[in-house]
């Protein structure tokens, strides 16, 4: 059991279906807000001690979660985490900071290089464990060094060449990311603020609303579009019990209230196994599945 000191901030079966973008999934059977390092590293210690698994949980817009109890110690960081500094060119977002408003606050600043992701909902610490971008550019080519905790409870400061970014991947993975420090190119902010509304438009012309139950099904295969490989398998509109692809926003899907994990999962299996078929191609699921 957590430590007396510790219990007041543990909520027991929480539920996360509300937390995450898809509005699906079961409780954790542990679940925390750390607001500052000093909590953090107490929770990871003492989960470590306890042989407990830790989650984090950022802005939900990547993840899958399956029905019943996700048995691990979910950690949501707010607080301290979710400042955002600058120093001449450097940008210092703590992890729990929204992309959107580290993006915005680039820009005011006349600092370039984050704008291309405008549009991509969730925090700074899921989107640099996911290498998050668009087509031609992703978070991580910016990072310069990355604030973490490990399972055990200790503090790492990762530089550039510990740092491995591949297409939506890192080696980022199994570690709690505390903060990220960006190297952005200084311009003036009006072109900065220009080319982030330019960016956003875009996008938000080629995805869902916020408001509803989606997720984004597949990482964007290398050399193909999305949309025309479902096109060639006839599946730009195929649904699985309650989760349905949406047919103006390919590779998007969309679920109702009474989906499952599972809906989601055998559409996802369908879909990549006729494209395997269909072109060769291995479709790769977008979403962290928990
Ligand atoms: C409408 C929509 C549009 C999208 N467009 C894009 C797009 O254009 N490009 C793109 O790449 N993605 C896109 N995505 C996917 C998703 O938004 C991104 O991957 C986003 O960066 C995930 O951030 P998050 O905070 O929501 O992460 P979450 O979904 O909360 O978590 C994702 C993973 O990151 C881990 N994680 C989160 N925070 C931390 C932390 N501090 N330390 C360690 N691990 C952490 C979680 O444990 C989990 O494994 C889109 C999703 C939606 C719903």
């Amino acid at each position: 059991m957590f430590s007396d000191s510790l219990s007041q901030y543990i909520q027991q079966d929480e539920p996360l279906a509300s937390r995450c973008w898809l509005k699906i999934g079961g409780s954790a059977s542990y679940y925390a807000e750390a607001s500052d390092m000093e909590v953090l590293k107490a929770l990871c210690t003492e989960a470590h001690r306890l042989d407990i698994p830790v989650k984090i949980l950022g802005g939900g817009s990547n993840l899958l979660i399956r029905p019943g109890s996700v048995d691990a110690l979910v950690l949501r960081l707010v607080g301290e985490f979710q400042s955002t500094t600058i120093r001449e060119n450097h940008l210092i977002a703590g992890s729990a900071a929204s992309l959107s408003d580290v993006i915005s606050k680039a820009a005011e600043h006349g600092l370039s290089g984050l704008e291309h992701l405008a549009g991509i909902p969730g925090t700074i610490g899921g989107a640099v464990v996911c290498n998050s971008g668009v087509k031609n550019d992703d978070i991580g080519s910016h990072v310069l060094q990355v604030h973490a905790i490990d399972r055990e409870g200790n503090l790492h400061t990762l530089n550039r060449d510990a740092l491995k970014f591949s297409f939506r991947r890192s080696n980022l993975e199994d570690v709690v990311i505390t903060g990220v420090e960006f190297a952005l190119e200084r311009l003036d902010p009006q072109e900065v603020t220009r080319r982030l509304q330019a960016n956003w438009i875009v996008k938000k012309a080629a995805q869902p609303a916020s408001s509803a139950r989606v997720g984004k099904l597949f990482v964007e295969p290398g050399g193909s579009r999305i949309v025309d490989l479902l096109d060639a398998v006839g599946m730009r509109s195929t649904a699985e019990g309650g989760a349905a692809m949406i047919t103006q926003f390919p590779g998007f899907v969309q679920v109702n209230e009474n989906a499952t994990a599972n809906d989601v999962l055998a559409l996802s299996n369908r879909i990549a196994r006729a494209v395997e078929v269909q072109s060769g191609i291995r479709l790769r699921s977008q979403l962290r599945i928990w």
